[in-house]
């Protein structure tokens, strides 16, 4: 396999997964009896550029279809996100209604919606059309496609004042190409801004759930800056946000652009990765023993609660249980039953791989778990909260990631 970046051949595995289904690919009831394709989930890091990437072993046209369930307005927390980040946009670059902003993922419409609320005219691209139909609804432009150079070239040259993008960059298998659709469309003194989650802290915090086949590339501003470099973009503001366990929020304009000025974050987290060692193999030797202990913790904690009698549920079917499940040769119900998740798109289907059912969040009470284990680790204070109801039977809850924890 060679760099998506520099294409410099990839010898080095940063982690071994092992094998598990498409983190999305929830399994419907008429299909639970019916076999599942299980693809290596194994780990590069580039001695050359130090991106962290997996390669595309499943094509992104078949993970991105029609069946794709992950809605972002089912989150609150995640929706106030979407919410500050337009409002310190708006109040930053002064977009207006002779503006153009286009998100790339736009997915339901999560996003576009609070521009569109500041009459700021506004453009989604999403390639999933179960969740663009929901955008229209909501009467958001949206152009059901893949971004990339040839979209840009055909329809959107030069003509956004902000192209944004939160948590579609490591999605990206082309991710060169896509950078220069960004390039293209975006004007001469326009703005991009990517979040994407920080690689050193999935490094720190063990965060290996957030690998998964649809989750292309690991990034850290060192990586990135030169692959915006190469498609004529400079970063020139990065922000560190807690989304995510941890993400960057990086700031492009073309190189030509000197209208803004460079802000002193880029150097300071630059050499920030610098003193942790990104650009150093040692940096990343060492992970895999850490997730080997997390999933030895895990599986020790579910057989001696299973024990002692007690019930065990999880609760958010997010791509990162999946990981998780996955990573710790779980399967069936006997040692978690059920997971809950507030979606309907997810209720009723079964966990890929574990094969365990999702249920609407409302049987909760007739369950009485003695423990919940949130797999969503990065909304733990948003769930906690809507469940503190539980208190009442009892329940814990549990984390598996930074560590086992029992709350
Ligand atoms: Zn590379």
């Amino acid at each position: 396999m060679k760099c998506r970046s520099c294409n410099n051949i990839l010898n080095k595995v940063f982690a071994d997964l092992q094998t598990c289904p498409p983190s999305n690919a929830m399994v419907k009831k008429q299909y639970v009896n019916s076999p599942e394709t299980f693809f290596p989930l194994l780990i590069f890091v580039c001695e050359n550029c130090w991106l962290v990437q997996v390669d595309e072993i499943e094509k992104a046209e078949d993970i991105f279809n029609n069946e794709y369930t992950y809605f972002s307005s089912y989150s609150s927390s995640w929706l106030n996100h979407a919410k500050k980040y337009t409002d310190y946009m708006v109040d930053r670059f002064g977009y207006n209604d002779e503006s153009l902003v286009i998100e790339i993922a736009s997915n339901d419409g999560y996003l576009l919606q609070y521009f569109k609320q500041k009459n700021v005219p506004v453009l989604g691209i999403e390639p999933t059309s179960n969740t663009a139909a929901v955008a229209k609804e909501k009467n958001i432009n949206t152009i059901i496609d893949f971004f990339g150079s040839k979209l840009a070239k055909e329809k959107l040259k030069g003509k956004a004042d902000l192209i944004l993008g939160n948590n579609v960059l490591a999605h990206v298998p082309d991710i060169n190409d896509f950078v220069k659709g960004v390039s293209i469309a975006l004007k001469e003194d326009g703005v991009n801004t990517f979040e994407f989650p920080h690689l050193c802290k999935l490094i720190e915090f063990n965060q290996f759930d957030t690998i998964y086949h649809e989750h292309f590339s690991y990034l850290s501003l060192t990586a990135l800056k030169n692959i915006f470099y190469n498609q004529g973009l400079e970063i020139f503001d990065v922000q560190e946000i807690d989304t995510h366990g941890g993400s960057l929020r990086v700031f492009s304009k073309h190189i030509n652009d000197k209208s803004k000025v460079i802000s002193s974050n880029v150097l300071k987290i630059l050499q920030k990765e610098h003193s942790l060692g990104v650009d150093h193999i040692s940096y990343y030797e060492g992970f895999q023993d850490k997730i080997n202990n997390i999933k030895n913790d895990f599986i020790t904690f579910l057989i001696e609660a299973k024990k002692n009698n007690k019930k065990i549920v999880g609760y958010g079917a997010a791509a990162k249980g999946n990981t998780l499940l996955n990573f710790c040769g779980i399967k069936g119900v006997d040692l978690i039953e059920c997971v809950f998740d507030a979606s309907p798109h997810k209720q009723g289907k079964f966990l890929p791989g574990s094969r365990i059912p999702v249920l609407s969040p409302n049987k909760i009470k007739e369950y009485k778990p003695d423990y919940i284990i949130i797999f969503p680790w990065n909304l733990k204070e948003e769930i906690i909260y809507q469940l503190s109801y539980t208190k009442e039977f009892g329940t814990k809850f549990v984390l598996a990631i930074p560590e086992l924890t029992i709350l």
